[in-house]
């Protein structure tokens, strides 16, 4: 079989819009998948995706379909997660194809991930063919979405495939849409050996298994070959499908999608975008690689109990050989004992992490508020840059500072325009343009910097638009910002955990919110906490923890010993996220008190 029978696409959507569930329609249609192991969203294999209901890892599996011309073709398809913090998996995993489905909710219509997904397939000169899925809702307006389409994105949607992945509906009409409307890959067997790094994870079977885009000339097991990037050479061990387990194959040729193995036991060997080729015949158009993804977001987490330190560190090592993406460094807090500096691709990336880190290595961890990378260019001429706001230098010492800005685009009905406006440019926005794409509903660019971002802005966004807003940026360079850093200090001692950097102009009212925000979540305690926000020597807030008055327990629990018992009980639990900062002991919930800020 030719080329000419393969198609390699990709599933591109907005969050939400239905992928996953048209995969697993796609996957029943061509019975790729057992019937007794067919699940919902069965490409969504991480426990914390199937619970969360979205997709984090892109998966990739191989269907066989025979089509209305009476030939049999072979369906690469790959999964992609739609959330933002994941674009590269998406980039990627377009890398490997010649054309994608743009699936859009045709009762919610064009959202900001479907644009920015577009855009990347369109950049990448995939043939896309839009399916407008969820028709089966009564809100469904297909007409109107077709034209945000073609509007917006400025391509023909007129032959949109209409689809609801819950019904079944339009299943065979993608099927046949794929085989017609996808061009087959280029790319010759008996060309020198190219192939293109998908993807790569470790597996706890196979070891690191690389995902592969055979562009030209065959590989097999045995097979001598080189990722021209690092020079480094190996001999494969196995190749093979997704179904959507590996499942080995003799050989994989010119134009299709599979696995190889070849003994490496760190996926951080593995650079994504690489080629492989035969060193003996090595290709003379390799590929020009992917931009490394550099974490944005980056937090301290820190073991609850300082003896589990070296628990933590293994469970990064671990996590790390299967999300690659992820940086530490062990740092040590005055407040917090020792720990490590995590970076991360962007919020739900570090929810991700914390939460896998918690549950599949049993750690109780305490972690503080999320920050950005500063730049900061000192009088003496030299440039640092901190991710945490502790290694500010004094200020007397910084001649300016910069912070990351991003490009973001919002999309949203037009009643709640004023609110979302009013929101980012609390956030420091800037707009750049407003426009209408339907007589109901807008877009919104801004830029705005990615500091103000990480503080609780999603969840406002939702809340102001009631959740009907959509979100989606991308990194756009570096800007200066009149930046300082605040402080907050507990019985007068400075808690480096809890200091962040913030826009001056905010400084006080943030001072002053942050130190009501911890006299509600610190505990009371044999004694008066003072606590103070301040800039510098200067104090800008002072709040205190009264003492407990000592008849309140024997008060409210005289006697009665069950209760009592329980309150203990309680308390002991509730000590689980603690650190004690000199004698005041501070709960998990006020290193985080700073993304309640308005
Ligand atoms: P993804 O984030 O794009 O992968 O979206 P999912 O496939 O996880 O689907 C998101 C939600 O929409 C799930 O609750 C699905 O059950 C639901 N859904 C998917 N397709 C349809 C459809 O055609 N009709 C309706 N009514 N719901 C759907
Ligand atoms: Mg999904």
């Amino acid at each position: 079989m030719g080329n000419e029978n393969i198609r390699n696409f990709s599933i591109i959507a907005h969050i939400d819009h239905g992928k996953s569930t048209i995969a697993d329609r796609l996957i029943e249609f061509t019975a790729a998948v057992d019937k007794r192991q067919m699940r919902d969203q069965i490409l969504d294999s991480m426990d914390i995706e199937r619970e969360r209901g979205i997709t984090v890892k892109a998966q990739t599996i191989r269907l066989t379909y025979k089509a209305d011309d009476g030939n049999t073709y072979i369906l690469n398809l790959i999964d992609t997660p739609g959330h933002v913090d994941f674009t590269y998996e998406v980039s990627r995993s377009l890398a490997a194809c010649e054309g994608a489905l743009l699936v859009v909710d045709a009762a919610q219509g064009v959202e900001a991930q479907t644009i920015a997904n577009a855009y990347m397939a369109v950049d990448q000169e995939l043939d896309l063919v839009p399916v407008l899925n969820k028709i089966d809702l009564p809100s469904a307006d297909p007409e109107k979405v077709t034209a945000e389409i073609e509007d917006i994105i400025g391509i023909d949607a007129s032959e949109a495939v209409l689809a609801s992945a819950k019904e079944n509906i339009g299943t065979k009409e993608i099927l046949e849409a794929i085989v017609k409307r996808i061009p087959s890959p280029t790319g010759d067997v008996a060309k020198p050996l190219k192939a293109m790094i998908v993807d790569s994870w470790y597996d706890s079977y196979l070891g690191v298994v690389i995902l592969l885009r055979m562009v030209d000339g065959e590989l097999r097991a045995g097979d001598k070959i080189q990722f021209m990037a690092s020079k480094a050479e190996r001999t494969v061990d196995a190749v093979g499908y997704f179904n959507p387990k590996p499942a080995k194959s003799d050989v994989l040729k010119a134009g299709e999608v599979g696995f190889m193995t070849a003994s490496i036991k760190d996926i951080r060997e593995i650079d994504i975008g690489d080629t492989v080729t035969n060193p003996k015949k090595p290709t003379s158009t390799p590929f020009p690689g992917f931009k490394k993804v550099k974490p944005v977001v980056f937090c301290g987490m820190y073991p609850v109990d300082s003896a589990n330190y070296e628990d933590l560190r293994d469970a990064l090592e671990k996590l790390s050989l299967n999300d690659s993406s992820i940086t530490y460094e062990a740092e040590s807090s005055a407040a917090l004992g020792f720990g490590f500096r995590i970076g991360f691709l962007g919020l739900l990336h570090m929810e991700i992490i914390q939460e896998r880190l918690e549950r599949e290595f049993d750690l109780d961890l305490v972690s503080t508020a999320p920050t950005v990378v500063y730049r900061i260019t000192k009088r003496n001429g030299e440039v640092i840059e901190i991710d945490n706001p502790a290694g500010m230098p004094d200020p007397s010492e910084i001649d300016f500072i910069e912070e990351p800005v991003i490009a973001a685009t919002v999309i949203l009905p037009e009643e709640y325009i004023g609110g979302v406006i009013q929101l980012l440019i609390s956030r420091r926005g800037v707009q750049k343009n407003i426009k209408f794409i339907s007589k109901t509903r807008a877009i919104l660019e801004y830029t705005l910097p990615l500091g103000e971002v990480v503080m609780d802005f999603y969840d406002k966004l939702k809340s102001v638009s009631r959740g009907y807003a959509s979100f989606d940026y991308e990194m756009d360079g570096y800007a200066r910002g009149d930046l300082v850093k605040l402080d907050i200090l507990l019985n007068k001692d400075k808690v480096d955990a809890l200091s962040i950097i913030v826009h001056k102009d905010h400084a006080f009212y943030k001072g002053r919110d942050l130190a009501d925000k911890l006299k509600d979540v610190i505990h009371r305690q044999m004694f008066d906490i003072a606590i103070q926000a301040a800039i510098g020597n200067k104090i800008l807030a002072r709040t205190t923890v009264k003492a407990y008055r000592k008849n309140v327990t024997a008060k409210c629990y005289g006697g009665d010993i069950t209760r009592k018992k329980k309150l203990l009980e309680k308390q002991k639990a509730g000590k689980k996220r603690m650190k004690s900062v000199g004698n005041v002991e501070i709960p998990q919930e006020a290193f985080l008190a700073v993304l309640k800020l308005g």
